[in-house]
């Protein structure tokens, strides 16, 4: 049950089923009505219209027989002939149809008594073609007969319509019945959409939205997001699976952003980052007005240290200076790795006397260091050599100037014999002057 695809496997089963029911129920119900008015059709109503025909044909009859007594017109002989046919015509119609046995006793007597009523009818008739009267007996008799076969018959279709009414309700009950099913399955149905609607929404709609709100927050940026759990089932399993890989990849991308931004060999930036940096302090210290200083060093005489000492020495020395120049300078401050052995600071909001200050303290610093020296060196320094370019400065303009103006500056101090720090100023080396503590 907790994979999406039981769920909707389980919801159409039950929706299936629900409908055959429904259908099943249904057309159960509808055979029902139709048995009973089946029933009204096919034998109350022509039962009813044959006894009515039956009582015709009999009262048609007996009006014969008077009729030729008051005329004796022999016409209505064979009127009575006629209708006798009739009578028993729709008799044996009537028999057809009576199902019940209260019916057929009753119809049976109604056969007894029309014998004796045919009898007694006759027995007029033929008295009246004989020009006699018939006896008031007789008449009376025959009276009697046709009086209690109509009784009989009037019983009958007193009980057929009792029958057509009992079908009729159970046809008005069997419809309220389908009705009520009905109201309940829709019902039910309504209900169950609303669940369904509801389930949809609690196991697709939400965490699909949720998903997709984390893999766009993912696209835009937000690397760190986390999707927050979706349930157990292939949603919550992509759940899981998206929020490794973001984390994976967020990890990722952090280790690439810093290998990109940082050299390799000392941790420091390098020259990629520090050229980003420059150009948006230049142009902060440029819109403000701020000063923002520039130093350049490089390791004296660093290509013999490495052939004296080897290359990981020198790697030990470059190591070692980078911790020199962090040790020396502001958290705000950027060192780079300008490449091979050598470095840039970049100061901002650092004017060109303090910047001077900082150039010396580490030009000292590196010349007091003790650094690994082969046993055989007999002078154990190592030195380096501070170029400083400052802003404002009339000649400097821009980014790139600043680094010319350093640049300027510690070819100037390579000149001067190295193991010192130089200052250039609006294009010239000028005499550094360091603030006073
Ligand atoms: P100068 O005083 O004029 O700067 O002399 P220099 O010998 O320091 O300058 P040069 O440019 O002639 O030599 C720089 C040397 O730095 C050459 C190279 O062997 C060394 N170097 C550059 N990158 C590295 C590095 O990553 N590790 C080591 N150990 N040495 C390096
Ligand atoms: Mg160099
Ligand atoms: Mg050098």
């Amino acid at each position: 049950m907790n994979s999406i695809r039981s769920r909707i496997l389980t919801f159409f089963s039950l929706f299936a089923l629900s409908f055959l029911v429904a259908i099943y129920v249904s057309s159960k119900i509808a055979h029902m009505i139709a048995d009973d008015a089946n029933n009204i059709v096919t034998n109350h109503l022509p039962m009813v219209h044959s006894l009515g025909e039956m009582q015709v044909a009999l009262n048609r009859q007996d009006n014969a027989v008077y009729r030729y007594l008051n005329s004796k017109t022999p016409r209505w002989l064979d009127e009575f002939e006629k209708e006798r046919l009739n009578y028993m015509r729709w008799f044996s119609q009537v028999e057809e149809g009576g199902a019940e046995t209260m019916e057929r006793d009753k119809l049976s007597e109604i056969d007894q008594l029309y014998v004796q009523y045919d009898n007694h009818a006759r027995q007029i008739l033929l008295a009246a073609s004989h020009g006699k009267a018939p006896t008031k007996d007789i008449l009376e008799k025959g009276g009697q007969y046709l009086t209690q076969i109509q009784g009989l018959v009037d019983e009958i279709v007193a009980f057929r319509e009792g029958m057509t009414i009992v079908h009729r309700d159970r046809i008005q009950k069997t419809i309220r019945y389908h009705n009520k099913l009905t109201f309940i399955f829709l019902f039910s149905i309504g209900l169950f959409f609303a669940f369904l609607a509801l389930y949809l929404w609690r196991f697709l709609v939400r965490p699909l939205s949720l998903l997709l709100n984390g893999i766009r927050d993912f696209t835009r940026g937000k690397t760190d997001v986390r999707i927050p759990p979706v349930g157990k089932d292939e949603l919550g399993e992509l759940q899981e699976a998206f929020n490794e890989m973001a984390h994976e990849l967020n990890i990722e991308r952090k280790r690439l952003r810093s290998e990109s931004q940082s050299d390799s060999l000392t941790g420091l930036f390098n020259m990629r980052y520090f050229r980003l940096q420059l150009v948006e302090e230049f142009s902060r210290s440029q819109r403000y007005g701020h000063p923002l200083s520039l130093l350049m060093l490089d390791v004296d005489f660093f290509k013999a240290y490495n052939d004296r000492n080897g290359h990981p020495a020198g790697d030990i020395v470059l190591k070692e200076v980078s911790r020199i120049l962090i040790r020396n300078v502001r958290g705000t401050d950027i060192v780079a790795r300008y490449g091979g052995e050598e470095f840039v600071v970049l100061l901002p909001e650092t004017p060109q006397e303090s910047a001077c200050g900082v150039a010396e303290k580490i030009r000292k610093s590196i010349e007091e260091h003790h650094f690994p020296f082969r046993e055989t060196q007999a002078e154990k320094k190592v030195t380096a050599s501070i170029g400083i370019g400052c802003y404002p400065d009339g000649k400097v303009t821009s980014d790139q100037d600043l680094i010319e103006s350093a640049d300027q500056a510690l070819y100037a101090a390579k000149k001067g014999g190295r193991n010192q720090i130089s200052l250039c100023f609006k294009g010239d080396i000028v005499k550094p002057r360091i603030a006073p503590k």
